[in-house]
């Protein structure tokens, strides 16, 4: 008998904990350690932030989806692993420490913002990094959109989430600009590369950068914030840009306390650093994977820290360990990138696609970004489950009351 312990129920673990669950033997036990008691999927995290986000349809209650996929949620979060006892020493929501033995341990416990030690950056900035973060923000966003007049937020770093956070905020001082009582929101989204989506191809930028000029978002380029204040920021060459609401959405890196957690090599942004068969470069019994692993590719690259990146692996590294407890050979992870889709407001997305010679872009492109989301719901909840989910979200947006 093993017993196989998760970390993170995000969209890598959660995919790993449902497939494991269904798939090993019932003298096997797989556990999922999940501080949060439903999961919720993090690119749609600036829809919370925004109010747009549908929370009935769109989340999973660990304990019941446990329950139903021969997973046990323990609801805690990890603090530190003792591998010479092979224990993963936890924190529960009491504040009491406990320790959970494990057989084999994967930690997929996701990134948080970095914020690349700005000053005031940390007090003043507000993050996108848990779910109770972002229904922080939109309560901020909701009495900003009350409170009339012209409102400004000023939102640094303009890949994935930074854009999609100003695009979608932007739609919503659109719609809300019937209302006489509604706040005209101006959006600041401020970049230090020379263009939006530094890491996606130059085409993807150009177009993304059309549509967010057409929604108002005032695009800075080439501008580095140097320091933030509770109403402002100051860029490195001194210009004030005050604002009513910030956001930090540039860079990502693991938790502090993950940095050479149990003696594990980490690199400088304190991801664990593991084989290409996501084992531990110290340690076999441990994996990591997700935007918390360094994970090397055959050709020196990394793999990216990306939602199709952390599923691709998870799917990967479950039907690998289903193999290996029947004594075969861990296999390596191959990652094969299928392309680029940013959501710029609800009813819009671009693509990249073949090697990022094709660009699409429009409302249907706006489906290809729910798909990512629905395969991630397939893996974890099945088939059936998936498309009953679209076809009532289909209704519910057909009858709901505007
Ligand atoms: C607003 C936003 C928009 C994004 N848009 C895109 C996009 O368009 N495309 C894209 O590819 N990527 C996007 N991303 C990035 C994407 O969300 C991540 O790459 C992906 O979620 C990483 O998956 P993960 O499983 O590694 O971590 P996560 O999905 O973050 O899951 C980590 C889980 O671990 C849990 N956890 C954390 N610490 C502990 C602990 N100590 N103990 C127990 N549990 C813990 C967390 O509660 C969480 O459930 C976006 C991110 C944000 C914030």
């Amino acid at each position: 008998m093993s017993r196989i312990v998760i970390v993170g129920g995000g969209a890598a673990g959660l995919e790993i904990a449902s497939m494991l669950g269904r798939s090993v033997n019932s003298q096997d036990e797989v556990i999922l350690v999940e501080g949060e008691t439903h999961h919720y999927w993090k690119p749609r995290f600036h829809e919370i932030a925004a109010g747009t986000f549908d929370s009935d349809l769109d989340t999973i209650c660990y304990f019941s989806h446990g329950a139903n996929n021969g997973y046990m949620h323990y609801q805690a979060w990890m603090t530190d692993v003792n591998r010479a006892a092979k224990q993963l020493v936890v924190r529960k929501p009491n504040g009491e420490t406990d320790t959970l033995a494990y057989d084999y341990l994967i930690i997929a416990i996701g990134a948080i913002s970095n914020d690349f030690a700005t000053q005031g950056a940390k007090e003043h900035c507000l993050f996108l990094d848990t779910p109770e973060q972002a229904r922080d923000s939109w309560h901020q966003i909701s009495s900003l959109l009350r409170s009339g007049l012209s409102r400004t937020i000023n939102i640094v770093g303009a890949g994935a989430t930074g854009l999609e956070l100003a695009a979608e905020l932007a739609k919503v001082s659109e719609e809300l600009s019937r209302n006489p009582y509604a706040a005209k929101l101006n959006i600041n989204l401020i970049e230090a590369a020379d263009r939006v989506l530094p890491n996606g191809p130059v085409k993807m930028s150009e177009q993304a950068l059309l549509r967010l000029e057409k929604y108002q978002v005032n695009v800075m380029l080439n501008t580095r914030i140097a320091s933030v204040e509770a109403d402002r920021m100051t860029t490195s060459d001194g210009q004030v840009l005050n604002a009513d609401v910030q956001f930090w959405a540039a860079g990502i890196k693991a938790p502090d306390w993950l940095k050479e957690i149990g003696g594990l090599q980490s690199n400088s942004l304190n991801q664990l650093v593991v084989e290409q068969t996501l084992a531990t470069t110290f340690d076999s019994s441990i994996f990591a994977l997700g935007d918390c692993a360094a994970i090397p590719q055959a050709d020196g690259s990394q793999v990216p820290p990306k939602a199709q990146a952390a599923n691709r692996a998870a799917v990967h590294l479950a039907k690998n360990l289903v193999a290996h407890l029947k004594g075969k050979p861990l296999k390596p992870f191959v990652y094969n990138d299928g392309g680029m889709v940013v959501a710029i407001g609800h009813n819009f997305a671009i693509s990249t696609m073949m090697n990022d010679r094709l660009i699409l872009k429009g409302r249907l492109v706006r489906r290809l970004y729910d798909t990512i989301f629905r395969l991630h719901q397939k893996t974890v909840s099945g088939y059936l489950a998936m498309s009953r989910l679209i076809i009532f979200k289909r209704l519910k947006c057909l009858f709901k009351p505007v």
